[in-house]
Formats: structure tokens, C-alpha cells, sequence
């Protein structure tokens, strides 16, 4: 039996989509079209100190402005906090979750002057500051109603994911937009022991991710070299919870004139402000020509 693919553009609406958000869209687009394969939008909407209802309204013109079209309804990830929390407490129950009361204040000054490796992201990787926490002292803070996140344990949780492979790599299948596929070997162990569920939300972009890649059905992820290797931790989330796994591409990252990624901040290349000033669809792909013929994209 032949499935059909199903891919998704997964923004979150913390700002305005820029020409590098357009490049992902209609990657994409295109290549569930060209596999006649469905594509979805979903919003990506946990973090609620920086959401915005505009971004929302504003990405969703954006994309129907680029000519793109997807399946209703468009999933919001804020609404769905109960189920990322039943996958968080199947986490919790196998013994894979601690809580960390520490502040960013307290890390801060725990990582500072320190050796300590940094993330993929060049975030120094976390301490350990609760990670050894007795069940008495746990109890007592939860006691007080001290605020906590919950960290994946992260040693353990390869080793459990290993386990669960009969394997001692954690592997990625990489799709090309040729066909080709490439499996390849994933490091989650440099990320240290990331938050799953964080003190606000009870959930992370990790865990709300992954689960909905396998509720949506979604085969192809399809994003951005910067998101390429935070695929280590999602990866591992999919064993832990047995959830299937799709197959992954980074495409190539625009850059602005001083060969900079872009970022939400930078406002000139918002979209909206490129359609206020009179830009069309088929400008942005013309200034996206260079990375859209290397997928064969014509236009
Ligand atoms: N919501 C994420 C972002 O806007 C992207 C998530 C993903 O594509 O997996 O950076």
C-alpha cells in the first residue's frame, strides 16, 4: 500500500514570517503537490508570553499571499496542552523526567566561568542543578509551590531509546527532493538534559512538535538548516514515545546582503512589509530563484 505524503509548515507566531519562512512554505508546498501529497499549516502557539493574535492573522494572509494552499482546520498547538501532557506524564512515569526548580538567574550564574560545553545552539548545556534533587527535597519544594520545568534525563533517555532500537545509535531518515534517502547519525547527548515540559505551559516546542508530526499523519518535515540539528532531540522524543517517524530535509537558509540568516527581527524582509511595498508573489520567488531551482521548483 502507498501512503500519501503529507507535509507541513509549522510557524510560530512570535513575529512576522520573513523570505526565509516563504522559502520553507513553498518547498514545502511544492514538493506535496509533486507527490500529490497533502500539505498542512499548524501553529506552533505554546509560547503565550509571545504569541500574538496578529502574527497569526498576518502569517496566515502571508501564505495565502504566496499563493499557497492547505487543509482547514489549521491546528493550534495552545489548544492541545492536554494531550502533550499525557505524553509528558508517560515520559514522567517511565522515569525519564525530573523537575528543575532552578531560574534562569541560577543557571546563569551556575554556567558562568565555567567550562561547560555549549548546545548546538551555543546555549551553555545545562549544569545538573536539580538533576540529583532527593525525593524529600523534591517534595518540599513542590510543597511551597515553587515553580518547576521538567528536564529529560538525558543519558538515561538514550539509553532507553537505544534499548528500544536494538541499536546503539540513534539514527535520522534524511529524504532529498530527488527520491533519495539517507539515513544518518543523530548526537542527542550534546543538547544535556533538555526542558520537555516547561514551567509556564507544561509542554515544549520538543514534546508539542513530535506529537503532532504522528497525530497529523505528517511523513516529510520539511524545514530550515537552523532547526537541523535540534532533529536530535525529536528523533529521541519519537522511540521514547513510539511514535512513527517521518522522514527530514533542511533546505538552505536565506541570507541577507552580509550573508546573515534571517531573523523575525529583521523587519525589511517581513513579508507583509514586502507586500505593503508593492512586492508580488512571484517576486519573492524570483528572489528565491537560486535555492527553489535547486529543488527543481521552476517557475
Ligand atoms: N515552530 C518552529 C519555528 O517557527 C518550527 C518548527 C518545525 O518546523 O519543526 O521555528
Amino acid at each position: 500500500m502507498c501512503t500519501q505524503a503529507v507535509f507541513r509548515f509549522a510557524p510560530s507566531p512570535t513575529g512576522y514570517l520573513h523570505l526565509g519562512h516563504a522559502l520553507s512554505a513553498i518547498i514545502g508546498f511544492e514538493l506535496a503537490q509533486r507527490l500529490s501529497g497533502r500539505f498542512l499549516v499548524r501553529i506552533e502557539d505554546t509560547d503565550n508570553s509571545r504569541t500574538r493574535q496578529h502574527f497569526v492573522d498576518a502569517i496566515l494572509e502571508d501564505l495565502a499571499w504566496l499563493g499557497l494552499e492547505w487543509e482547514e482546520p489549521v491546528w493550534r498547538q495552545s489548544e492541545r496542552l492536554d494531550i502533550y501532557a499525557e505524553h509528558r506524564d508517560r515520559l514522567r512515569d517511565i522515569g525519564l523526567l525530573y523537575p528543575c526548580f532552578a531560574t534562569r538567574a541560577e543557571i546563569a550564574a551556575a554556567t558562568r566561568n565555567t567550562q561547560l560545553p555549549s548546545d548546538p545552539d551555543g546555549a551553555p548545556v545545562y549544569p545538573g542543578l536539580c538533576r540529583g534533587l532527593s525525593a524529600y527535597e523534591i517534595s518540599r519544594r513542590m510543597a511551597q509551590d515553587l515553580p518547576y520545568a521538567l528536564r529529560l534525563d538525558m543519558a538515561k533517555a538514550i539509553d532507553v531509546a537505544k534499548q528500544k532500537q536494538h541499536a546503539n545509535q540513534i539514527t535520522l531518515m534524511q529524504f532529498a527532493f530527488d527520491g533519495n534517502r539517507r539515513k544518518m547519525k543523530l548526537d542527542p547527548a550534546r543538547w544535556g538534559d533538555v526542558i520537555i515540559a516547561r514551567k509556564d505551559t507544561g509542554t515544549s516546542y520538543h514534546l508539542a512538535g513530535v506529537v503532532d508530526d504522528a497525530a497529523q499523519g505528517v511523513s516529510h518535515v520539511c524545514r530550515g538548516q537552523d532547526l537541523e540539528a535540534v532533529t536530535d532531540i525529536h528523533r529521541l522524543l519519537q522511540i521514547l514515545l513510539d511514535l512513527p517517524a517521518p522522514v527530514y530535509h533542511h533546505h538552505a537558509l536565506v541570507r541577507d546582503a552580509d550573508g546573515r540568516k534571517l531573523s523575525k527581527s529583521s523587519g525589511d524582509t517581513a513579508l507583509y512589509q514586502l507586500r505593503r511595498d508593492g512586492w508580488t508573489a512571484a517576486g519573492v520567488r524570483q528572489y528565491l530563484r537560486g535555492i527553489l531551482n535547486s529543488y527543481g521548483i521552476n517557475f
